[in-house]
């Protein structure tokens, strides 16, 4: 099994006490250092803004996700490995296998924003976080749930 990860992630690990643990896995040959293709970044995006995620992930996310579909693209079989539940969850919309290492990762979810004051509801997630209705700031709610499984 080969572990490849994103420039954007190692850097984030060598600016952390684990830095040295990242640089030793990365001499060992352990962990291969690659980046996603460009184009497939965008297929991510779609998929994060089906399943209501795209608000909250970050480029290191949507870097990740596009690195495993480049992967994938190009004949490999992959897993996505992360704790970040967007990222999971995004991963089980595109079709990846996942592993959750904190197996917190039980349902699929597509979610919807709700406004807590009026209870007026929104499908799509947008970047307007205000209710329309009344101008409170709408929360995240699921619309639907579909149990799912971390690989072993
Ligand atoms: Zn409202």
């Amino acid at each position: 099994m080969k572990l490849i990860t994103t420039p954007t992630i190692l850097d984030e690990l060598r600016n952390r006490p684990s830095k040295q643990r990242a640089d030793m896995l990365l001499s060992t040959g352990r962990i291969l250092e690659e980046s996603p293709d460009s184009h497939l970044t965008t297929q991510i995006e779609e998929a994060a803004r089906r399943t209501g995620d795209l608000n909250i992930m970050s480029d290191t996310d949507i870097q990740l996700l596009a690195l495993a579909l480049t992967r994938e693209v190009a004949g490999d079989t992959v897993v996505v490995v992360s704790s970040d539940l967007a990222v999971l969850n995004t991963a089980e919309e595109l079709g990846l296998a996942f592993l959750d290492p904190h197996k917190r990762m039980k349902n699929k979810i597509i979610w919807m924003r709700k406004c807590p004051a009026c209870g007026h509801a929104e499908r799509k997630i947008s970047q307007v976080e205000e209710c329309p209705i009344c101008g409170t700031v709408m929360i995240r709610v699921p619309a639907k749930r579909k149990p799912v499984h971390s690989s072993e």
